[in-house]
Parts: C-alpha cells; structure tokens; sequence
C-alpha cells in the first residue's frame, strides 16, 4: 500500500517554543567581521530538525553536545525560516539564494532544479573549489537535478546494514558523515566546499542504540540525538581547531516537524512554525566572533552571507542578502520572507499554502486565512485576521508583490518508481498532479482537511493491526469527505484486494484512474487487479497506450507482462518483463516474475535460473523462496520443498500461498503437529472470497467445521 501516511508511535510532548521569549530583546551583540578568500566552507543539512529540538534553542532534555558547541562559538540566529516545508525545495532554495518562485522547484516530485541556475557549487566551483555533496535521503537524488557544479555527488543510499538496499529511501547519517570525512581528508589543503545532508529526525523514527534507550518515550528526540553523534568526525577537528580553523561551517535543518501541532504528525501540510522555523548556525570564530542574533532571517541569505564571507559577489538579482551586517551589529529593517506548502495542493487537489512572514506578523493566505502575531503568540493559536483587517491587507499585497514574476508552476509528470521511493519517505508525492482549480472554497482549505490526514493514518493502524473492516469503513468515510481524492480510492483498492474483493478492488482502482488518467501507478494497480479478477484482456487492452511511452514505469511493464502472460501471450510478456528489466536491472522482483511466467508453462530449469538470480541480488525475497518450493515438490524433492517454504515463511509470515503449501505438504507427510501452526496462520491470513474452497479443506483438517472466520 503506498505508505503515504505514517503514525507516530509514542505521543512525542508537543515541544515548547520557549526560545522565542528572548527574540525581543534587542539587536545582538555586535562582532567584528572579516572576510576571507579561499576559506573552506561545510554546509550541513539535518533533515526535519526543529529548531527547538536543540540544547542550543532551549531544548533542556536535548542530547546535542556537538551542535550546541558549534553554536556556542559561532553564529546562533534565534529567529531563521525556510521558505518550504519539503526536502527538495529548501535544499533548492538554500544552494541557490533563490525563492521557489525563482527557481521553480515546488515539491519532492515533478520537479527538477533548472540547468543554467547558479548555486553555491557552481560559483565555487568557478572559483577553483573542490566541491562535494553526500546526502541520505531520495528526495536529494541526483536525478532531480541539485548535483550540477559538485565534482562528487554521492547519494548512493543503503549502506551494509539495510536488508533491502535497492529500494532503502535513506542512509544512516554515520555512513554519510564517514564518506564525506574520507572526501575532505583527501582533499588536502586546496579549498574545499562540502555539503552534508542527514535524514535522521525525518519519520519514521527508528533511533540506534543507545540513543532508542535514552528517549524510549520520545523516538523524535532520539534521532535528533543520534544526528548530533553522527556528526562528531566532521565537527571535532573543526571545533577544536578553534579560531585557527580554515573552515567555516553553516548548519542548518531543511524544515521542522509538526510532531502533532494543529492535528499535523509530521510536514509538508501546513507551514506553521514547527515546521517553517530552523535553527541556522554559523561557525567561524576567528571572522564572525560568537553572537546570538534575534532579527528574523531567511534561508534564501545563507548562500550570498557564504558568498560575502569569502570575499564573493552575490549570485545575481537573488532575494536574499548577506547577513554579515546583521552580525557584526547593524539593524537592517527584517526583510519579509515568502512561504508556501504547495504538496497537497499539487498532489491532493487541496487549496494551495502560500504565505508572508514580515516582522512579528506572519500571513498564511488559504481560502480560511490566517494571521499571526508571533511575539506574542509563538504557537500560533489565535488568528488575527478578523481582528486586524487592516494588517492582513497589507500583507496580502506584500505577498502578491513578493509573487511577481513568479516563475510558472510548470510541474512534469513523475515516473511512477520515483513516486514508489518518495512515498517510502511518507511524502504524497503523484506521479501526475490533480489539476489546479479556478477557485477554491474553505472546504478545500487544508485546516479543514487535516482530519483526512489523521484519518488515513487511523486507517493504516488499523490495517496493520489486522482490522480490515474497521480501515474499510473509515476509508469510506475519508471518500465520502472528499469525492476527488485519488488515494483515497487507491487505499479502498487495496483494502478490498486485501479482503478478497476483486470486483470492489477494481472498481475502487477504476475510479483512481478516472481521476488522474496519466497517472502510471493508478493504471499499473488496476491492471494488476482487473488481471486477478480473471480479465487480463481488459488489463491488457488498459495499459496498451501507456506501454507505448518512450520509457514507461516499471510496475506498469510488470502489470502489462502478468496480463499477457494470463493471457497466454507467453512470448510477449517475457519480452515485455525483458523491457522491465532494462529499465531497472537491479530490481529482483523483474527476474520473480520471468521466473513465474517459466513456472506457469512447465519450465521448471529456467523457472529456477530467474529464481535463483533473484536471490542473488535480494536474498530476503521471500516470492522467489516460495517459488523454488513449488519446483522442488513438483520434482519431489519435498523435504527440500519444506525447506523453502519455511524460509518464505518466516521472511512474510502473512503469505497466505506459502502457509497453505508448507502445511498441506507437512501434513501429507504425516507431521501434522508441525503443520498445524502453519495452517492456523493460513485461515487467519487467507482472504475467504479468494480461497474458500481451500479454506473450507483445511478448516476440515484442523476439525473445525463450519466455524465462522473471524
Ligand atoms: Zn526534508
């Protein structure tokens, strides 16, 4: 099921924005500032870190010695925002200095950072630095475009500890920091910009040791910790290098997390403070002194402060400007900050977030719109902007102004596995967006449908949890909401699959296509089920104008080969699984199905070669186990058979085809304590609808006639 929503386990304590009390203080302690040329610069990413989750920000119970440190001898900025709640855009707008509206990247999908945009590796770079970037997660794959001008762009995911590396979204932030340490150290004295993205705080949370132990109750805080540790290669040498350092380091964090503020468990929704505000660090004490700085800044000034810092002009006509004044105690006017949550618009067909933050004021413009006096309400709880007309004017005018010559939301269709990895990550990436409305209502406003999100989380709970009829009536209610949601529809698809109902399944999947007609996985799932269904002609016949795509997706090359091979059509679906394979030659779930198609025409040696090399590439896969036990029992090599069948078992205890094999064979061979286990496990995981008549065999066998099923 596309994991589009996640729940957060453990209530993680909504974090207090304690920090914010002080930002009236006054202008910050003025420090001398030098520049200097041919200084190496570390940009370091932390993916989703609220700033408040920070020792350095307030944050008491925080575990984040290293970048406390780094923020006690440098440049602390109190009050810093991006202008995107998603990983893609803000990296884009931090490289750049550019807003989204200038560069046009928008969302994690559909979007790639335009050639002939300068960025800080390419203007070092120009400059004669050596430059490299290693990040952990897909959103920051070099396919979408954020590589250009870094001599080293590695964003190879999945280290040795993942168990399936191929379709692993991230990469632990010590095998990063390890590659990125081992690139500098290499470097020797030329200078060098290095960029270093973590993913550790991004959902779901999973803290290593000891860090799990330290906050069982709160995984968020545990990650955060664990990016702190993760860092220590980089920043002890640095730290300890002092004012005697050649390095200046920018740390900051992409966007925050909602951690369940205004019913939001994690981002890209909303772009209230939890997630639009970020802690940024700059650490260069012999230049910059250590001071804290309470005047609102943006991310768009990081890229043209480096600039500054080396001696460099300003990428050209940029909306950010160096900070440098600001450090060393001037008192600009704060320049107003655009900002914008455009993924639900783009991928739900919710009215579209965009916003102003001016001074203390920040004016989020929603058919519902909202404005907010931040020094006096850092929680942002109670909407001015039926309170101070007058106020919301004027930033509604600021924020149109702020829009001119906003580049055109020209977003591309996404191919279906990109999708499959940005969902993986949690985001509700499309690989076709819903078309934008003329106009839209306050029932499109997203505070109206956050519940929606809550809801769909509630519904995969349940599903997890073995409650089928309970996640189907709450889908239900979730598209009696909201008619026009395709995922909805795709998450009834897959339910009622799951119940056994292919008829409901495929009318479900039909719907979803109806909706977004060029949308690839839409049609792949409808195919797949209509082939189930036992009309692979239709499945066929469906999928025929997309299969004629230059380079279709792989899951609809994988539905149209098991149609034809339903079909009977042998030769075309092992050509069409052949043109699957090129596309992705590392995808063990291609050769599966080769080796199916094999097995279903009696050919069992070529059946076992595509099995076999599947597990060379994935040796968890239990399909291939269980398909290597059909062509031992069917050779009657049966202990053999059990032998795989066991093994598929335990890698996907709730394969139902499996569980049926091994205890029907068990069972024929007289071990029928042994086989019990397995064949209780079946009637649990069996769909009745699907299996009845093999269900009402072994509930024979077990002795209990006539029972009803759970
Ligand atoms: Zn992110």
């Amino acid at each position: 099921m596309g994991r589009r929503w996640y729940l957060v386990g453990a209530a993680v304590a909504a974090m207090t924005a304690a920090a914010w009390g002080a930002w009236r203080l006054g202008p910050a302690r003025g420090a001398a500032v030098r520049r200097e040329p041919g200084l190496s610069v570390l940009l370091i990413t932390i993916d989703t870190l609220r700033a408040d989750a920070l020792g350095a920000y307030g944050r008491a119970s925080a575990e984040t010695a290293w970048i406390d440190r780094l923020a006690q001898g440098g440049v602390r900025f109190e009050r810093a925002h991006a202008h995107n709640v998603v990983t893609l855009p803000s990296h884009a707008n931090l490289l750049s200095g550019r807003y989204p509206l200038g560069h046009g990247v928008r969302d994690n999908s559909g979007f790639r950072f335009p050639e002939g945009e300068p960025t800080l590796a390419t203007l070092l770079k120009a400059r004669g630095y050596r430059t490299a970037a290693f990040v952990s997660s897909f959103a920051l794959d070099s396919r979408f475009g954020l590589d250009r001008g870094f001599d080293v762009y590695d964003d190879r995911l999945g280290g040795g500890e993942t168990r399936t590396s191929f379709l692993m979204p991230e990469r632990r932030g010590t095998e990063t920091v390890e590659a990125a340490a081992a690139w500098i150290a290499a470097q020797g004295e030329a200078p060098v910009f290095c960029f270093v993205h973590l993913n550790e705080p991004h959902f779901p949370y999973n803290p290593p040791e000891p860090f799990a132990s330290r906050f069982p109750r709160e995984p968020y805080a545990g990650e955060v910790a664990a990016a702190d540790a993760a860092l220590q290669p980089l920043l002890k040498p640095i730290l300890e290098a002092g004012k005697g350092g050649r390095t200046l380091v920018v740390m900051t964090a992409d966007h925050g997390e909602s951690l369940g503020e205004h019913g939001e468990q994690t981002h890209a929704i909303f772009a209230y403070e939890a997630t639009l505000r970020v802690p940024l660090i700059l650490f260069a004490p012999r230049l910059l002194g250590s001071a804290v700085v309470q005047t609102p800044v943006r991310h768009v000034d990081v890229a043209p402060t480096v600039l500054d810092l080396l001696g460099l002009p300003p990428p050209p006509e940029v909306p950010g400007r160096s900070l440098l004044p600001l450090i060393a105690g001037a008192s600009p006017p704060a320049a107003a900050s655009y900002f914008e949550a455009l993924s639900s618009s783009l991928n739900q067909g919710w009215a579209p977030l965009r916003g102003v933050i001016d001074g203390e004021l920040k004016y989020v413009d929603l058919p519902l719109p909202e404005l907010y006096d931040l020094a006096a309400d850092p929680g942002e709880t109670r909407n001015l902007a039926a309170a101070r007309p007058g106020e919301l004017e004027r930033l509604r005018g600021l924020l149109s102004r702020l829009r001119k010559g906003e580049r055109d939301l020209a977003r591309g269709p996404e191919e279906a596995s990109t999708v499959e990895r940005l969902r993986a990550l949690g985001y509700a990436a499309a690989s076709e967006p819903v078309p934008a409305k003329e106009r839209y209502t306050e029932d499109d406003d997203p505070k109206r449908l956050i519940d929606l999100d809550a809801r769909a989380g509630e519904v995969l709970r349940l599903y997890d949890a073995g409650d089928l009829e309970g996640a189907l009536a709450l889908n239900r209610e979730n598209i009696r909401r909201r008619p026009d949601m395709p995922l909805a529809y795709l998450h009834q698809a897959y339910l009622l699959r799951a119940r056994g109902d292919l008829e409901g399944a495929v009318e479900a999947a039909g719907k979803a296509v109806s909706l977004r007609p060029r949308d690839e996985e839409s049609a792949a799932l409808l195919a797949v089920y209509l082939t189930q269904a036992g009309r692979p002609r239709e499945a066929v016949d469906l999928l025929e104008p997309y299969a004629k795509a230059s380079r279709p997706d792989l899951d609809l090359l994988t539905a149209r080969g098991m149609g034809l091979s339903a079909l009977g059509r042998r030769e075309e679906a092992l050509a069409t699984f052949a043109r699957a394979r090129q596309a992705d030659p590392s995808n063990p779930m291609v050769l599966v199905n080769i080796g199916t198609v094999h097995l279903l025409a009696g050919e069992l040696a070529r059946a076992r070669e595509s099995f076999e090399e599947a597990l060379r590439i994935d040796a968890s896969l239990a399909r291939a186990h269980n398909s290597l036990g059909v062509i031992a029992a069917r050779e009657g090599r049966l202990d053999e058979a059990i032998d795989r069948w066991k093994q598929a078992a335990r890698l996907d205890p709730g394969d139902y085809q499996t569980l049926f094999n091994l205890g029907s064979v068990l069972r024929r061979r007289g071990r029928e304590t042994e086989a019990r286990p397995y064949l209780e496990s079946y009637l649990r995981a069996a769909p009745a609808a699907l299996e009845g008549a093999d269900v009402a065999k072994v509930r024979a066998w077990l002795g209990e006639p006539g029972r009803g099923r759970r």
